[in-house]
């Protein structure tokens, strides 16, 4: 029985791996330490009073679920936090937390059932009598409109689906498909179009579901014999969201019966909002006339953010939290890691744990460190813009002087600089560095490369420059 909470522990770790990126499971759950099991209540061991918010925050529903699978609805979740200037100590001191109450109470160890609000349809075949059952919507709050930054990435997406929420069912938009790449958003807006319309139409059946778990729940009421209770739960719904329609390719049961769900909605001016990582003429393994229908609506696509949009994103996300970042670290992020708005969003986190774990202060090194050691498949290249930004910033000028075509003779220098270290630290073509640069050919590059070398063998104070340039632009 010794072991108990380590069993439990890893049973529920196991679960939460499989829900969560690899990256937050590192940062939030691996440093955790199951401590004991004692009346059903499991204590868990975090590094410190950040890590606790943090989980409380970002995890406490994935947390109170995979408690309750494995230790009931009487299951509860107890934190103990490791009290500094204990090191040496065998035992170390612990503070109690309960879990979701953390304002009403300091170091008192008061419990909380984990049973709060069940939320999932455990079985939402089971309808009683076919009236209208309150559905839960599914919806995260944190993913409206307010929170999805605008952009040209995503101009059309975000239009289309604000005039879907006010007018559900009574646009043009009908199916609307909102498709692009990993990470870009698509789930976010879904679920923003349907807490807007649950917003203004409280009584309106919203439901907001994965592909994936709707086929996992139509395999079930085949196994069951429920799937007349099947399509009638959906059927009922005025608001239908299935997100990552791709995952039905290949699927031709399940196609068959989203199929016939998607006309009798149609038919009866119900709104159906679909997310894909691709757009319809590229989805292989889709039925065809399950394809027209997806054509029949309006297919809005998102694509990666710009610069601008990337900052404002962690903008957001940050005064969200609650947490203040120093403009250069958001920048630098936002500069270096420019493929998904996720993987810049789990920089952040990672960068706040880092932060937080090694009592450190967020800075541009750390945050350097943090891009080398933690984001992978991102450009590890400092990228063009961002040396562009670094000479600017050293030298002081507007950026914009850069790339004009302005011979004034600070700006030369920064420009020839910035072409230098381009060149040297990036893989891009002389070309390419050329035109990023006021729109000079390749052997203006080269000869400006050539002026920065002979400069900085001959002139002191010139090589001073490229030295404390060097060390901003290098990551660690
Ligand atoms: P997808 O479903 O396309 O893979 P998500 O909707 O899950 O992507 O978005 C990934 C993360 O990026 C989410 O945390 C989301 O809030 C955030 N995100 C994406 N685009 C934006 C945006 N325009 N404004 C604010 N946050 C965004
Ligand atoms: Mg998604």
């Amino acid at each position: 029985m010794g072991n108990n909470h380590e069993i439990v522990w890893n049973s529920c770790l196991k679960v939460i791996k499989d829900n969560i990126s690899l990256q937050a499971y590192k940062t939030w759950f691996e440093p955790i330490v199951p401590v004991k099991l004692e009346d059903n209540i499991l204590t868990i061991q975090v590094p410190s009073h950040f890590f606790y918010e943090w989980l409380e925050e970002h995890y406490i529903t994935l947390l109170k679920k995979v408690i309750k699978k494995e230790l009931g609805v009487e299951g509860t979740l107890e934190y103990s936090i490791v009290m500094e200037n204990t090191a040496t100590n065998s035992t170390p001191y612990t503070v109690k937390l309960p879990a979701l109450n953390r304002k009403s109470v300091k170091n008192a160890p008061v419990t909380m059932p984990i049973n709060l609000n069940e939320n999932q349809i455990r079985n939402p075949f089971i309808i009683p009598g076919l009236k209208k059952v309150n559905v839960d919507s599914n919806l995260n709050p944190s993913y409206s409109f307010e929170n999805f930054i605008e952009g040209d990435c995503n101009r059309l997406a975000r239009a289309s689906g604000y005039a879907v929420a006010n007018k559900p069912g009574g646009t043009a938009f009908n199916p609307l498909l909102i498709y692009g790449g990993v990470g870009l958003g698509k789930t976010h807006l879904a679920h923003a179009i349907g807490i807007a319309i649950k917003n203004q139409t409280p009584n309106k059946t919203v439901l907001y579901v994965g592909s994936e778990k709707f086929a996992h729940q139509f395999i079930d009421a085949l196994k069951n014999h429920t799937t007349n209770d099947f399509i009638h739960f959906y059927q009922m719904i005025d608001v239908l969201i299935i997100d990552d329609v791709q995952f039905f390719s290949g699927k031709e049961k399940t196609q068959d019966v989203f199929f016939h769900i998607f006309n009798h909605l149609h038919q009866n001016g119900k709104q159906i909002i679909l997310t894909s990582d691709k757009p319809p003429v590229e989805m292989q393994g889709m039925e065809q006339r399950l394809l027209s229908r997806f054509k029949w609506g309006l297919s809005a696509d998102l694509s990666t953010p710009d610069l601008e949009t990337r900052i404002a994103i962690l903008e957001k996300k940050m005064y969200g939290n609650g947490i203040d970042l120093p403009r250069d670290v958001v920048e630098y992020l936002a500069y270096s890691i420019n493929t998904n708005v996720r993987e810049m969003e789990g920089a952040l986190n990672t960068l706040l744990a880092q932060a937080s774990l090694n009592k450190k202060a967020i800075t541009i090194e750390l945050a350097k460190q943090m891009v080398d050691k933690f984001v992978k498949n991102t450009a590890r290249e400092v990228s063009i813009e961002y040396i562009q930004k670094v000479v600017c910033d050293y030298f002081d000028l507007p950026i914009e002087m850069l790339k004009s075509k302005t011979r004034k003779r600070e700006v030369v220098q920064a420009r020839q600089i910035s072409m230098f270290f381009s060149k040297k630290m990036t893989k891009s073509s002389l070309a390419n560095i050329g035109a990023h640069c006021g729109g000079k050919d390749h052997a203006t590059v080269l000869h400006a490369c050539r002026t920065v070398m002979n400069l900085s063998e001959t002139d002191k104070q010139f090589r001073a420059y490229l030295e404390d340039l060097e060390k901003k632009l290098t990551i660690q």
